[in-house]
């Protein structure tokens, strides 16, 4: 449900933020986007969520012009990241690395290298190799050092990840 429309929070920008991507689920299709995820059968089985929810989520993201929607090889449609989506990374990296900080085993934490450099990336969101701050496609996400033994993940985009991926590139089987 949107948080409620009152005064101070039309001028908080954390609170304006917060309704358009603070909503259950928004977020992790937005790492999803991230990863590579355009389809919309991919998203519903990595996340294991209802239809309608993302029906709804997805059609959010679209009216903020966070994700775009494209007509794939498939013929279906495909959502990707605009550059104002795209724009989102800091914030999904920093509850990338305060989730795996407090909650998350180093075996069960997907490394973010930079691509081409690998080196991997500091709290502040910089290569703690070489420094810079990459864009993320100039990302790599890579895979768990062991993947979670009850989780029993078999849907595609689990699969895809469990090789290193170039971030915002669409998630495609090896041949
Ligand atoms: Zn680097």
């Amino acid at each position: 449900m949107a948080l409620r429309r009152e005064y101070d929070k039309e001028i908080c920008p954390v609170a304006r933020s917060l309704e358009v991507v603070g909503e259950r689920w928004t977020l992790l299709i937005v790492r999803d986007a991230f990863y590579g995820v355009q389809r919309f059968t991919d998203f519903r089985a990595h996340l294991d969520i209802p239809s309608a929810v993302l029906t709804e989520r997805l059609k959010l993201l679209v009216d903020h012009e966070i994700l775009a929607t494209s007509i794939g090889t498939s013929g279906r449609d495909e959502y990707l990241l605009t550059p104002k989506g795209e724009q989102l990374w800091p914030i999904v990296w920093a509850m990338m690395h305060w989730g795996n900080e407090y909650y998350v085993t180093e075996e069960l934490r997907r490394p973010i290298v930079h691509y081409g450099c690998g080196g991997q990336l500091t709290p502040l969101g910089n290569c703690g190799r070489c420094g810079t701050v990459p864009s993320p496609r100039d990302l790599e996400v890579h895979p768990r050092a062991s993947e979670p033994k009850a989780a029993g993940r078999d849907d595609r985009v689990s699969r895809l990840l469990t090789r290193p991926h170039r971030m915002l590139e669409p998630l495609t089987e090896v041949a």
